[in-house]
């Protein structure tokens, strides 16, 4: 008889989820398990969550649970870094095997490395739109540049049908947990902000139906090239982006929802930008696991440019940019938002980062870290990424990309409706 523990990482669903149909289709008997792990939740120095996502990941395991209760298991829940917690629950319960999705970040990487060498263990791939092995090209050639990595990929494209969605589940209870409460990791919920125009809400059902009310109901999706630049409203862009970081929508569920769509009501360059957006996210996704640690070093994958020297009032400097207290208010709004929802357009994210990075002189990886803190969406592999890219230590042949905050509001909020509500 196999026993195996099945460990929820950035994948919390049922459906679309290679490794746990993996996992269900091996073993006997077979616990599934997700941990608060203590490297993000119990960080203080800096802080790598805020209340925002931390709310988030909350409900969408609170959802994930019910919904394998619906189907007849359960969902351990435990606190600790993975590779601490699930040898200890392997133990009690007798496991000889434990399942993983597989990530793609250097940290992630180095948990399955640290894991495998305690456990039994076997990883599935399962994060990007293009699956690693549809790859059009070896792996260890994957270009410097996204314009390369797309036409390469645009040439030879292939998208894996979504793996069929678990409806019953024979998952074992070796004893009750509950969701830790988020004063036990210093969190506390904040009023909604007053300006704010859309709630999210974690969990796999809350996403699908922001897929189908976007994609179907409000038909988003044929305007949203002309749409994705703007900085307010619920609906310019399609803010898939907080559910597909933690798993609740998957990358290629996203796709075959936007094929059925074309085929009834036509395809558009709009249909086609979100999944060109989809790359962008694949893109990052490789290049991440490609450089490995690289990826958080301040010259990032260009160690031969030249190191950034801070002005002498760089903190303060830094420290106003993240209250919203600069001189420029366009930027305030921005940094507002983020604080207060967690969430920024993209627009917004590449004139704050052009601003840090251009305007204020300072090291790119402040902003970085205080994105990983306060984004309701953070990935590693997205977030470092952008940021590399927009401070030319990343994928650019461009050493500088500046944005002209004063043109870009100008353009983007031409009524300075967005600036005044939120600066
Ligand atoms: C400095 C900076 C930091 C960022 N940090 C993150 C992050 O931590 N997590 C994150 O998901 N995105 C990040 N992005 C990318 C992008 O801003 C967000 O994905 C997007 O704004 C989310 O909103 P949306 O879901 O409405 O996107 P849409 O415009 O509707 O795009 C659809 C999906 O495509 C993907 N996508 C779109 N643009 C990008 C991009 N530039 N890079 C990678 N994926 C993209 C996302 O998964 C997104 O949900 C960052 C961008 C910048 C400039």
């Amino acid at each position: 008889m196999v026993i195996g523990v099945f460990c929820f990482r950035n994948d919390l669903r049922l459906h679309d989820n290679q490794a746990l149909q993996n996992a269900l289709n091996q073993c006997d008997r077979l616990y599934l398990i997700y941990s608060f792990e203590d490297r993000v939740w119990k960080s203080e120095n800096p802080r790598r969550i805020s209340i925002h996502r931390a709310q988030f990941i909350l409900e969408s395991v609170l959802g994930l649970s019910h919904t394998i209760s619906k189907a007849g298991g359960f969902l351990h829940i435990t606190q600790g870094n993975i590779e601490d917690a699930i040898p200890i629950f392997m133990e009690e319960v007798g496991a000889d095997i434990c399942f993983l999705s597989e990530e793609n970040a250097w940290e992630e990487k180095g948990v399955e490395n640290s894991l495998s060498k305690i456990v039994h263990l076997r990883t599935d791939y399962n994060k990007t739109l293009i699956h690693l092995k549809d790859l059009p090209f070896e792996f260890k050639n994957l270009p410097e540049t996204f314009s390369k990595f797309r036409k390469l990929v645009e040439g030879n494209w292939q998208v894996d049908t979504c793996v069929g969605s678990v409806n019953v589940i024979h998952s074992s209870c070796h004893k009750i947990s509950t969701l830790p409460p988020l004063k036990d990791f210093g969190l506390y919920p904040s009023n909604p902000s007053r300006h704010s125009c859309f709630k999210f809400k974690g969990g796999t059902l809350s996403g699908q139906k922001r897929l189908k009310d976007w994609i179907w109901r409000k038909g988003c999706i044929s305007k949203y090239k002309e749409t994705r630049n703007q900085l307010s409203g619920p609906d310019f862009s399609s803010r898939f982006s907080p559910w597909i970081s933690i798993g609740c929508l998957s990358p290629r569920e996203i796709y075959w929802e936007i094929k059925k769509y074309e085929s009834k009501h036509g395809s558009n360059e709009s249909t086609y930008w979100l999944i060109f957006e989809l790359l962008w996210r694949d893109f990052f996704q490789f290049s991440a696991r490609f450089h490995g640690a690289k990826i958080f070093h301040s010259r990032g994958i260009h160690p031969e440019r030249p190191s950034i020297h801070e002005p002498e009032n760089a903190e303060s400097l830094f420290v106003a940019w993240k209250n919203g207290r600069t001189s420029n208010s366009f930027i305030n709004a921005n940094m507002n938002e983020l604080r207060e929802t967690g969430w920024m357009s993209n627009r917004g994210r590449q004139n704050v980062a052009s601003y840090l990075v251009n305007d204020l002189g300072l090291e790119w990886r402040r902003g970085a870290e205080w994105f990983e803190e306060q984004l309701i969406d953070y990935d590693p592999c997205s977030n470092y990424g952008n940021w590399l890219y927009l401070s030319g230590f990343g994928n650019d042949p461009r050493t500088t990309r500046y944005f002209n905050t004063s043109k870009q509001s100008a353009t983007y909020d031409p009524d300075g409706n967005y600036t005044r509500a939120w600066a």
